[in-house]
């Protein structure tokens, strides 16, 4: 747990840290060097960052806080996930799930703790907004998985939280997690996933946030979206559809389409034909995820038949739509999508 006063050396980009030590020791290089000890040596004890001077190994100690969160608990489930519970310096507690799919790792991390977005299906929703999580409170789930697990070769911001909410410090974390002196991962293996906050969707690609983007759709039409997701009362169905639409795609970029299928609320033919139908404007730019609804103790939704799903997969396909259905991982260890909630690891 972290208690120091100091800031985490993990809320700065290469850039901000290059401007913070050239004015305190006036060398150029100091900051690449630190960059280079923590993000490719994982090295984070500045007593031990030889080709520094042990004065400014002193003062680079007293400037920064360089700990790592540990976990709280971790769970294993059968298929190879982890989930970990990690409880932050003001006890707010988070998850971050670690996943294997065939030979490739994927962390999904939490960018707020709790979530005030309110959709139906997701237990996370139950425990409400508590605060947004910081850029070093982001990198740091990411370092600990790599320092106990692996290097992950995905990161999805899918966990706890609604990531464009948070977005100043989302983004910061994935200007860390991408340059080639930090963490050095591909945009391509970077995924937000949002409900669809569309002036921040525009705001991204504006910005041209090196990162996929997800959006949580989940609806074939907005009297069921508004009633699954509170928040397409202010961002419609049709608004999302629309800026789909006019999004600037770099090439080969898609965006993915998340559709969690729920028995007798999404999941019947009338809003698979409803959702072809409504998705054929931006059929060229998407790619559709069908998630299975993950089903939880307090929820009053269950998941369709296997047989459902199929045909949802298989009509998507003869209506030239590029769909996958995504089974999640840690299903057992509520360690699902959706199935995020801190009171019950
Ligand atoms: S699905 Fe995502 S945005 Fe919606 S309540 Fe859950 S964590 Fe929040």
């Amino acid at each position: 747990m972290q208690r120091s006063q100091q800031p985490s050396f993990f809320d700065f980009t290469l850039d901000e840290m290059r401007k913070i030590l050239f004015e305190k020791f006036q060398k150029k290089f100091r900051a690449d060097q630190i960059f280079d000890w923590i993000y490719k040596k994982f090295e984070f004890n500045p007593a031990n960052m030889h080709n520094i001077s042990l004065a400014d190994r002193t003062t680079l100690a007293e400037m920064f806080d360089f700990s790592v969160f540990k976990p709280t608990l971790v769970k294993e489930s059968q298929d190879g996930t982890k989930k970990i519970l990690f409880t932050l310096a003001d006890k707010k507690q988070i998850e971050t799930v670690f996943m294997p799919s065939n030979d490739r790792w994927t962390v999904c991390v939490s960018s707020q703790a709790g979530c005030g977005m309110g959709c139906k299906f997701c237990k996370t929703a139950t425990m409400g907004f508590q605060r947004n999580l910081s850029t070093s409170e982001i990198i740091q789930q990411v370092l600990r998985v790599i320092l106990d697990f692996k290097r992950p070769d995905n990161i999805v911001f899918m966990g706890m939280g609604e990531p464009l909410a948070n977005y100043d410090n989302v983004v910061k974390a994935i200007q860390i997690l991408v340059h080639q002196k930090a963490l050095n991962f591909s945009w391509r293996s970077i995924t937000v996933s949002t409900v669809g906050l569309e002036p921040k969707i525009r705001l991204f690609f504006e910005e041209k946030v090196p990162a996929q983007l997800a959006i949580s759709l989940n609806a074939s039409n907005q009297q069921v979206r508004s009633f699954l997701m509170p928040v397409s009362n202010k961002f419609s169905f049709e608004k999302i559809i629309e800026t789909v639409k006019n999004l600037p795609l770099r090439r080969r970029q898609k965006i993915f389409i998340e559709y969690v299928l729920i028995d007798e609320m999404n999941a019947d033919d009338i809003h698979l034909n409803e959702l072809i139908e409504a998705l054929k404007v931006v059929r060229e730019r998407i790619k559709i995820n069908l998630i299975p609804f993950n089903e939880f103790a307090e929820s009053e939704f269950r998941r369709p038949s296997l047989k459902i799903i199929n045909r949802w997969h298989k009509k998507l396909k003869e209506n030239r739509f590029i769909s996958t259905v995504r089974w999640s991982k840690g299903v057992d260890i509520l360690g699902g999508c959706g199935q995020l909630a801190t009171k019950r690891i």
